[in-house]
C-alpha cells in the first residue's frame, strides 16, 4: 500500500485566508476580458508566496510556476476568475460593489481555492519532484474564452496532466463528482437570415415569401436529431429566436432565425453542422430564397481523460473519504476548460457547494446564487491530494 510521505494539512488560518480572498473577489467582480483588478490582485497575492515565478501570459490572466527541487512530472491546476453581467440579490454582507456585475458562477471561489493551493505548495519546493503550474484564467463566460488564449500562449507546454474544478450550487457540500469521458457539451449556435422578396400580403405572386420558407426550415431542422443522427447520438438542436415582419399586410423582405446546438462527440457535431446547412440551403433554394448562415463554434466538450480521472478519483477518496466521491452525469453546458484538456490529459471535477439547510438553492447565473464556503476547503484539499500523489515525495 502506498503511504504519502508528505500530507499537507490546511490549517484553520489557511482555510480562513481562502475564504477572505473569496469574499474580497466576490465584492469586486469583473466581466470577461476585463479582469484587470482581479488579475492584479492575483498577481500581487502570488508574489508574496515563496518559490513562484509569476507571469502574465495574456492581458488579464496570470501564470504561477513552482519548480520542485527534483525532476519529475509537470502538472497544472486551472481556476477561472471572471464574473457575469447580473445584479446581485443575495443580500450578503460582502455582496458585489460593482453595479450590475456579480460572481454568480463561483469563479471567485475557484480563484481563492487555487491561491490557497499555490500558497500551501509553494512552501514545499524541497519535496517536489517535478513542476506545478497554476493557471489563473480570464474570460470563461464569454466566447472565444480565455482558456484558448492561454493555451495559445504556450502555458501548457510540457504539462503531463491538467486538473480543474467547478463549484456546484445544486450539489450538497461534501460531495465531489466526476463524469468519465464527456463531461460537458460542445456548445454551438447559429444565426441564419432567410432573404426573399417583400411585398403586399394580398399579392403573394409578386413576392418570395421568407416566412413560409422559414417555417419549412424550422420544421425540417427537427429531422437533424430525429432522422439524420442515430438515437444513440446525443444532440440538441433548438430554434430559439425568430424575427419576421412588423405588419400583417406586408410580406417581409427577410426572416432571422437563431438556434442553439449541443452535442458531446466531435463526429456528431460535424454531422449536425453539415445537416443544418444542407437543410437551410435546400429549403431556401426550393422556395427561391437566399440565405446567409453564421455558425458559431462554442467551447468544445470537456473530455475527461481516463488516467487523469483515475488520479483525481483516488485523490478525492484518500483525502476526503470514500463517500465524498460520486460519479457524475454529463451536462449540456459549455466550459472552456476543454481548451486545456484538448491538449493535455485532464480531469474536471464538480465540487458540491450547496449548504445542508438550503432547500431551494439558486442555480448558477442567478441573482441569488450562493455557495457554502465549506466547499472551498474541499476543492483545495482535492488539488493538494492530486499534487501529493503526483509530484510530492
Ligand atoms: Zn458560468
Ligand atoms: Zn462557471
Amino acid at each position: 500500500m502506498l503511504t504519502k510521505q508528505t500530507e499537507i494539512e490546511l490549517s484553520n488560518d489557511q482555510v480562513e485566508e481562502i475564504i477572505s480572498w473569496r469574499r474580497y473577489l466576490h465584492q469586486h467582480p469583473e466581466l470577461s476580458f476585463q479582469e484587470y483588478k482581479t488579475s492584479a490582485f492575483i498577481y500581487e497575492t502570488l508574489s508574496t508566496f515563496p518559490n513562484l515565478e509569476v507571469t502574465r501570459p495574456t492581458e488579464t490572466s496570470v501564470l504561477a510556476v513552482l519548480k520542485g527541487a527534483y525532476s519529475g512530472k509537470t502538472i497544472g491546476f486551472r481556476a477561472d476568475m471572471d464574473a457575469l453581467p447580473i445584479q446581485e440579490e443575495t443580500g450578503l454582507p460582502y455582496a458585489s460593489k460593482n453595479d450590475g456585475v456579480m460572481h454568480a458562477c463561483g469563479h471567485d471561489g475557484h480563484t481563492a481555492i487555487l491561491l490557497g493551493v499555490a500558497k500551501a505548495l509553494s512552501a514545499q519546493k524541497d519535496k517536489i519532484h517535478g513542476e506545478i503550474r497554476f493557471f489563473f484564467q480570464h474570460a470563461e463566460e464569454m466566447l472565444p474564452g480565455g482558456a484558448r488564449e492561454m493555451v495559445a500562449a504556450d502555458v501548457t507546454e510540457g504539462v503531463d496532466y491538467v486538473f480543474g474544478l467547478h463549484l456546484s450550487s445544486l450539489t450538497p457540500v461534501g460531495q465531489l463528482t466526476i463524469t468519465p469521458g464527456a463531461a460537458t457539451s460542445n456548445s454551438d449556435m447559429f444565426h441564419v437570415t432567410i432573404k426573399g422578396k417583400g411585398g403586399h400580403s394580398s399579392q403573394p405572386e409578386n413576392t418570395i415569401d421568407p416566412v413560409v420558407t422559414s417555417a419549412q426550415i424550422i420544421t425540417s431542422l427537427q429531422t437533424v436529431v430525429s432522422r439524420i443522427t442515430s438515437p444513440k447520438d446525443e444532440l440538441v438542436v433548438s430554434v430559439t429566436t425568430l424575427q419576421a415582419g412588423d405588419a400583417v399586410n406586408v410580406i417581409p423582405e427577410q426572416v432571422k432565425i437563431g438556434a442553439s446546438v449541443r452535442s458531446f462527440s466531435q463526429d456528431v457535431r460535424k454531422r449536425a453542422v453539415e445537416a443544418i446547412e444542407q437543410i437551410i440551403k435546400g429549403v431556401s433554394e426550393a422556395n427561391g430564397c437566399q440565405y446567409e448562415l453564421n455558425y458559431t463554434y462554442g467551447y468544445d466538450s470537456v473530455m475527461n481523460d481516463t488516467k487523469a480521472t483515475a488520479i483525481a478519483v483516488e485523490a478525492i477518496r484518500r483525502k476526503l473519504g470514500e463517500a465524498a466521491y460520486a460519479e457524475g452525469e454529463a451536462i449540456m453546458g459549455g466550459e472552456d476548460f476543454s481548451a486545456f484538456s484538448n491538449v493535455v490529459p485532464g480531469c474536471f471535477v464538480f465540487v458540491g457547494a450547496c449548504a445542508p439547510n438550503n432547500q431551494t438553492p439558486a442555480p448558477h447565473h442567478h441573482p441569488k446564487f450562493l455557495i457554502d464556503e465549506a466547499a472551498l476547503a474541499d476543492g483545495a484539499n482535492m488539488f493538494l491530494a492530486i499534487a501529493e500523489d503526483l509530484v510530492l515525495e
